[in-house]
């Protein structure tokens, strides 16, 4: 760990969560000079314990790969999920031979991994210093002023402050989300997705059957849903998501551990996982309101990962996004600094593949929701997307290479933001519909689905998870720009 003060870096990266560590890493391995601040000192708590399978190709690109394989976290084969009146497996390898695994983590210790990992590529990483605050240039527009220092101290008895100046900003403070909450006041919360979180881990609990012991439970609730996530020390997290009027509601006639014990208590598969265990430490409580940044980019500064957006955690997006985002950050500024691209291109191309990913899944989520049977109930209300959710400039950009009749749509049409925003949501719904059928009866999913089919509805959702960024080359480029990873990272056009 760097242990002098460091008063100039060429990068300075806030936060060594995922996307903190993951982007400094990327940053180094490509030569530049990297600081990374971290107010707490590692291990430290965070939730987030199920990830998804494009995790691993983030870790393929930072060279952690090998030391989260060799780790010994829970594998997850893919998900138990028990949605409405319908129940199916989903294993991540049965559609396509892609992305096979992932990972169940204890935060605490992949979190650690990652930033070791960080360091070990020559990242200066500093824990238990605080950013406290961002100087910048003058500029009319606020979005457009480009940070040039920070003053930075000590947490604990000596307090030592100093700036430190930098030539880019990487914003990955996490929700504290610095940039977005105290500079640029930009943060918007989506009404659909407003829910709140209450967890617990169980000690001696019981796993699914075989071969699902690895996989994570999802299973909806009448007016919320619960995970169940087994990880490598045996314990079994397990958590409840309402939405805040629901909660609100239970929690004024009834304390918390009454509220969690009767949510669990709503199914079950997780009561039958739990009847022979015990919760172990008090339950945790953290509201999960869906956000996004108006701005995810400007001069000189990047907000990767919940810094620049959160979504509700019921499709395990987080890690994935903020690691998404990181490596989005790295070949936008690699690519700006060896001048194969303008800054100002690098910086457009950050904010629309980002915010393109983000709505995406957005969508995917909204659509997943509306599979539920029981929509009267408070929890399935009002889940429509606004025009404040998924701006009519965007959406085109985020559904026309994905969904064929956008374009035209938006085109021609009187009101046609409105038109294609719900033919997106529908052909989504569609999507989803036929995905969940398709999985549904593993017996006949080869019978019954020629492999066009299932590659066709694997692929759609591959890129919807934004993964396909790496995977598509120029098919999948943005503004005429595509991610390139060989043999260096950084963009390159579409000729
Ligand atoms: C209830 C719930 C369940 C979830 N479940 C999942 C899941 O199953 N799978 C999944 O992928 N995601 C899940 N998520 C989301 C996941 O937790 C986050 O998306 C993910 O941790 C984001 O990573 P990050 O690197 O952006 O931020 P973080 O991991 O939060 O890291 C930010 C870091 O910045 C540091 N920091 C903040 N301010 C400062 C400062 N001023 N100076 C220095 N350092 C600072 C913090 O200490 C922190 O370590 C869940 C979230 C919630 C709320």
């Amino acid at each position: 760990m760097t242990t002098t003060n460091p008063q100039k870096t060429q990068i300075l990266v806030i936060g060594g969560g995922p996307g903190g560590s993951t982007a400094a890493a990327m940053l180094a391995r490509e030569g530049f000079d990297v600081t990374l601040l971290e107010r707490d000192a590692f291990p430290r708590y965070h939730i987030g314990e199920s990830l998804l399978p494009s995790v691993l190709d983030f870790l393929d690109l930072s060279g952690a790969r090998p030391k989260v394989e060799a780790y010994g976290f829970q594998r997850k084969p893919g998900g138990h999920i028990e949605w409405g009146s319908n129940q199916w497996d989903l294993y991540f390898n049965e559609l396509t031979g892609n992305h096979q695994y992932s990972f169940q983590v204890i935060r605490s210790e992949f979190d650690k991994l990652l930033l070791d990992h960080a360091e070990s590529e020559g990242v200066k990483v500093m824990q238990c210093v605080e950013v406290q605050k961002i100087h910048f240039h003058d500029a009319a527009e606020v979005s457009q002023r480009r940070p040039y220092a920070a003053t930075i101290a000590q947490v604990g008895e000596s307090g030592e402050a100093w700036d430190i100046n930098f030539d880019y900003l990487v914003d990955a403070s996490g929700r504290a989300g610095i940039m977005a909450t105290r500079y640029l006041r930009n943060r918007k919360y989506h009404d659909a997705f407003k829910n709140v979180a209450v967890w617990g881990y169980w000690e001696d609990a019981g796993r699914l059957p075989h071969p699902k012991e690895g996989a994570i439970a999802t299973v909806s609730i009448p007016n919320g849903w619960i995970w169940a996530i087994p990880l490598h020390d045996g314990m079994l997290s397990v958590g409840v998501v309402l939405h805040k009027d629901s909660f609100k509601e239970k929690n004024s006639r009834q304390d918390l551990e009454t509220l969690y014990a009767e949510a669990l208590a709503d199914n079950e598969t997780v009561s039958g996982l739990i009847a022979s265990g015990h919760r172990v430490g008090d339950l945790k409580v953290e509201t999960d309101y869906s956000y996004a940044s108006t701005n995810f980019a400007g001069p000189g500064y990047f907000m990767v990962g919940d810094a620049a957006c959160f979504l509700d955690p019921l499709l395990s997006t987080g890690v994935h996004l903020a690691m998404l985002s990181a490596m989005l950050t790295a070949v936008s500024i690699t690519a700006a600094e060896r001048g194969d691209v303008s800054h100002e291109e690098a910086t457009e191309f950050f904010e629309n593949s980002y915010r393109c990913a983000y709505l995406r899944l957005l969508v995917f989520l909204t659509a997943f929701y509306h599979q539920y049977d029981g929509k009267d109930s408070i929890f399935w209300m009002a889940r429509r997307l606004s025009n404040h959710d998924v701006p009519e400039t965007k959406i085109k950009l985020a559904f026309t290479s994905l969904m064929s009749g956008v374009e035209d749509l938006m085109d021609v049409r009187e009101g046609a933001e409105l038109m294609t925003r719900d033919l997106v949501l529908d052909e989504m719904s569609r999507r989803v519909a036929e995905n969940l059928q398709i999985r549904h009866d593993k017996k006949q999913m080869k019978a019954l689905y020629d492999d066009h089919v299932r590659e066709d509805n694997a692929t759609f959702f591959g890129q919807v998870e934004g993964i396909d960024v790496i995977a598509r080359g120029p098919e999948q480029a943005v503004g005429g720009l595509y991610v390139k990873t060989s043999p260096r990272l950084g963009l390159a056009r579409v000729s």
